[in-house]
């Protein structure tokens, strides 16, 4: 299969030059030249399926022709080391909890799988250490490092603001050792993000090290999120549920909702989409008037999904050839306030006990208020909400626990290495490594 960029300008490339560029050069998106469907008596027996034999079908489809089937079958199966159950909260709405792994947020399904696809082509070539940069503000630092951790030929410097991200994150990337390095850059976000950037433009530090990317914009690490909405219409189909199924993501750059809807595009039956947003409503407003247009991000408590410029709206375009008549038939939106989410969690954990966590709850809010009587609805559940126990406890005014997984990390040792924003220093460090 080759993949082609979303600026169309760039050439196409393998499976495995998307992979290690993450974005083509006219800085376009990759997506797969091809779509193929899947057939009807897959869907017909979906429901008498494992998970992983779900995955590996759709898998398949993608990577088959660039990879042999047993190596396939591990890189999924590896990567589906837990489950993704549905579970019912209220009425006809179901939660897909999609928090089941190592750092308990969705996003360990693409980062686990991008690391063993990325494994498999070093070790057909070369057996070159290839180093991954990666700049977090959080949850992408924690999925990346954990995702990669006790990969062979593959070492990780996850680079973070000190004292600006949340203390369980923070020793989820920096309590590993292994082949993770955490870097402790003495500035924002923002910094860590020039220092990424600038190391990946300078030449001689290139001769030295094989540098690749690993962000959310990486192909391996969207499509692999298609799996679960095809298992979740499994499970659903076994409850007799899925006749008119919703799917509702919340969604900040866009990469959860773009797997759900290339999943559409092979023919799973879900009859429409929503995209939850929080305050940041610019695909809500595309969907309203037709018009795209980015703003700065706003800080809410649903904080993953703070994104003012939503990457994946290139490939959401592009699937449907720039139609938005077409979009806003097949999606619709919706956008709510820090108070409209702390109102929803406290309301649904007062009426089920279930305990939302602040992404989950825009999912769950837009299906309560969208869902017409003959349909039924499954919000992600995108991260566990013990995860965000400040902002939780007081909400619903009780205390949550905290699971054995997300307190493991607590009690490792802080190891890191203490950084300027100086590139020259950063570069220094990594001549030596
Ligand atoms: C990343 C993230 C999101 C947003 O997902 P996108 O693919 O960027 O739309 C939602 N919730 C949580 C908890 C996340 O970490």
């Amino acid at each position: 299969m080759k993949y082609y960029s979303t600026n169309k300008k760039a050439p196409l490339a393998t499976l495995q030059e998307a992979v290690v560029k993450g974005l083509a050069g006219d800085r376009g998106l990759y997506m797969p030249q091809e779509i193929k469907p899947l057939p009807k008596e897959f869907f017909d027996n979906i429901e008498n399926m494992s998970f992983h034999e779900i995955a590996y079908t759709v898998a398949e489809a993608f990577f088959g022709e660039d990879l042999p089937a047993d190596d396939l079958k591990k890189i999924v199966c590896d990567t589906l080391a837990f489950d993704c159950p549905v579970v019912h909260v209220n009425d006809n709405i179901y939660s897909l909890e999609l928090y089941h792994g190592p750092t308990l947020a969705f996003k360990d399904v693409g980062a686990r799988f991008m690391a063993r696809l990325l494994q498999y082509f070093i070790r057909r070539e070369s057996n070159e250490r290839v180093n991954v940069l990666v700049a977090t503000s959080g949850d992408t630092g924690s999925a990346v490092a954990n995702g990669f951790l006790g990969v062979d030929g593959i070492h990780v410097y996850v680079l973070y603001p000190k004292g600006k991200v949340s203390k369980i994150q923070e020793c989820q990337f920096t309590t590993l050792g292994k082949n993770i390095t955490a870097i402790e850059v003495d500035g924002v976000f923002d910094d860590c993000q020039a220092l990424v950037k600038s190391a990946f433009m300078d030449d001689e530090l290139n001769r030295h090290m094989k540098l690749t990317s690993a962000n959310s914009i990486n192909l391996a690490r969207f499509l692999p999120q298609s799996f679960y909405y095809f298992n979740a219409y499994a499970q659903m189909k076994k409850l007799g549920k899925a006749d008119n199924m919703v799917v509702c993501v919340p969604s900040g750059n866009f990469g959860n909702i773009c797997a759900a809807l290339f999943g559409h595009a092979m023919g799973l039956p879900i009859k429409r989409f929503i995209a939850a947003n929080n305050a940041n409503d610019i695909f809500y407003n595309y969907l309203q008037t037709g018009k795209y247009e980015p703003q700065p991000s706003k800080q809410t408590i649903a904080n993953a999904m703070d994104v003012g410029d939503p990457s994946n709206f290139a490939r959401i375009y592009d699937l449907y050839n720039g139609d938005h008549a077409k979009i806003a038939a097949l999606i619709s939106g919706a956008t709510y306030s820090n108070e409209q989410i702390a109102q929803t969690m406290k309301a649904c954990y007062d009426k089920t006990g279930y305990i939302l966590d602040p992404h989950g709850a825009c999912g769950y809010r837009a299906l309560a208020e969208q869902l017409a009587d003959n349909e039924a609805g499954v919000f992600c559940e995108t991260a566990h909400h013990a995860k965000f126990k400040d902002t939780v406890e007081p909400i619903i005014g009780a205390e949550v626990e905290t699971p054995t997984r997300l307190a493991e990390f607590m009690k490792g040792e802080k190891q890191s290495v203490a950084m300027t924003k100086d590139f020259d220093a950063f570069k220094a460090f990594l001549m030596k490594e």
